[in-house]
């Protein structure tokens, strides 16, 4: 699935807008991101992203539990310009409802 595919109405209701950037470390192939929430105290979210494989991963556990990439993903997605959720990530039904 392309990242353009994603409706912006989903990155919209779910905060992309507000996500701020703390910091990110790089170690061969991993890059982490750390990540709060404008106006949403000061919890912060590591996003680990694994260049070589392809994966992410998310403090938040959003994934983990809905299926669906967090908003934090898709922040790093954008910053580490990746072109395509990878298939795993993203369910099957999610997939489909959100083709048009
Ligand atoms: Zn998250």
């Amino acid at each position: 699935m392309h990242l353009r595919c994603v409706p912006g109405k989903y990155l919209k209701r779910n905060g992309i807008n507000s996500i701020l950037f703390v910091r990110k470390e790089s170690i061969p192939t991993i890059v982490i991101y750390t990540l709060t929430k404008f106006g949403g105290g000061a919890r912060e979210y590591k996003v680990k992203f694994d260049r070589s494989m392809g994966k992410f991963y998310c403090d938040c556990l959003f994934w983990n539990r809905l299926g669906i990439p967090c908003t934090h993903m898709f922040y790093v997605m954008k910053q580490e310009d990746v072109p395509k959720i990878p298939d795993r990530m993203v369910l099957k039904r999610w997939g489909k409802n959100i083709k048009s």
